[in-house]
């Protein structure tokens, strides 16, 4: 997902809004937000609404988002979305990029991310030149949310408080499911595809 949000954020020229990103930038940074987050982040929780929707309201505001942005992980919850849409933001389009579970488990578990740089890899389907180490600088460690008991926790949170979200956006008419493929730059042309139809 967040490869998607940020082909589509190159293509278009407009940031590329994640969460998840900020969230771990906060924590890299040790922030207060960042502090609270990670408690609910490591054990593969949603953190509260309470700590999230203003934050992304805010960033939308910001001068480089006023021709558009994509945003990655957000909303999660069905009182996010009421959120956006209560603070006047207007979404266009909603990108659902649909994986079967066992695939994500796989998916998830494998990657690995420098320390450093934050790059990603794969196990088994981006290896870095040499294991463990990152091509550009550091050492390759697995994120504790992809951790794979971490992960099956991820995806019953996803069914629980995320999914719904597919209902509420298709209601409002905004909503496209796009195929997750085994190629990402399959996946990749699905979505611009999505977008433009
Ligand atoms: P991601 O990188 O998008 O997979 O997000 C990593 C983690 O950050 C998630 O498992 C959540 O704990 C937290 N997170 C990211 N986005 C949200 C959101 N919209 N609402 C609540 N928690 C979030």
């Amino acid at each position: 997902k967040g490869t998607q949000a940020k082909k589509i954020a190159e293509k278009y020229g407009i940031p590329h809004i994640s969460t998840g990103d900020i969230f771990r930038a906060n924590i890299k940074n040790g922030t207060e937000l960042g502090k609270k987050a990670k408690t609910y982040m490591d054990q593969g929780l949603l953190v509260p609404d309470e700590l999230t929707c203003d934050l992304v309201v805010d960033r939308i505001q910001q001068d480089d988002a006023k021709n558009g942005y994509v945003l990655d992980g957000f909303p999660r919850t069905i009182p996010q979305a009421e959120a956006l849409d209560a603070s006047g933001v207007v979404i266009d389009r909603v990108i659902d990029i649909e994986v079967p579970d066992e695939k994500i488990v796989t998916r998830m578990s494998g990657r690995r991310v420098c320390e450093k740089c934050g790059s990603s890899y794969h196990l088994l389907y981006k290896k870095p030149a040499v294991e463990g180490v990152c091509t550009n600088c550091g050492t390759l460690v697995q994120r504790k949310d992809d951790h794979p008991d971490t992960v099956k926790d991820r995806l019953r949170v996803y069914h629980e408080q995320t999914e719904p979200l597919k209902e509420y956006y298709e209601k409002q008419g905004k909503l496209h499911i796009v195929e997750g493929q085994e190629e990402v730059a399959d996946t990749t042309a699905l979505t611009l595809k999505a977008l433009e139809a």
